[in-house]
């Protein structure tokens, strides 16, 4: 079978938007997004906080898949995309067509993957023990995006931030209760200076 026969399960794909979080905000780009997470985070926008049953879960190949591309940069997320065994391939198939290939992750899966690709962790160990950043992550990951609803996620992760990342991280408040999660990002970037804050802006300009 030749690599662009491959199948994976699809959420939605969507062309020409702007990444609205983290270091690549404002950039144009596709998005792929696979389907299926186990974590289920009960303030999860994509609609895996009940484990997602009846979510789309169409079967599309590779092939079809880089066909319908449009930006210069891609981004893979989900669901989780790094328990599906064939992202390998996706992911060297977006290489070979020239694309730049961001993935974002929750951390609980391994799979090798090109070091060329830009990894987005957004670590979920504190909502579900069940599924910890597995620990590579920490220092493989381009920049941590710690999404925050009490302030208690930067002591979770103080550890592994302060040892094994130095790059970027960003804190961004939980959209649901984003007034007050602001609040304490902006109490939490007095002491953390080199942290950033990251606001979900495809939100707020009505783009998906
Ligand atoms: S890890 Fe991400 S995709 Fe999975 S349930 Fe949590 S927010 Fe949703």
């Amino acid at each position: 079978m030749s690599i662009l026969e491959i199948k994976l399960p699809i959420h939605e794909t969507f062309q020409s938007t702007v990444q609205g979080e983290g270091y690549w905000t404002g950039s144009l780009v596709d998005f792929i997004r696979l389907s299926g997470c186990p974590v289920a985070c009960p303030w999860c926008d994509t609609g895996y906080a009940d484990g997602g049953a009846n979510l789309p879960r169409e079967q599309r190949s590779i092939g079809e898949l880089l066909a319908e591309l449009k930006s210069p940069r891609v981004v893979i997320s989900g669901g989780e995309p790094f328990i599906h065994k064939h992202l390998p391939e996706l992911v060297q198939a977006l290489l070979a067509a020239g694309k730049q290939v961001n993935i974002e992750t929750s951390g609980s899966f391994w799979q090798e993957i090109s070091p060329d690709v830009w990894i987005t962790l957004s670590p979920k160990e504190h909502i579900n023990p069940k599924y910890p950043v597995i620990s590579q992550f920490w220092s493989r990951a381009n920049e941590v995006k710690i999404v925050i609803e009490t302030g208690g996620e930067i002591d979770f992760y103080q550890e592994y931030l302060a040892t094994n990342y130095k790059q970027y991280v960003y804190l961004q408040p939980e959209w649901n209760n984003s007034h007050q999660a602001i609040s304490v990002i902006l109490q939490i970037l007095q002491q953390k200076p080199h942290y950033k804050l990251s606001l979900q802006i495809h939100k707020y300009i009505g783009v998906q």
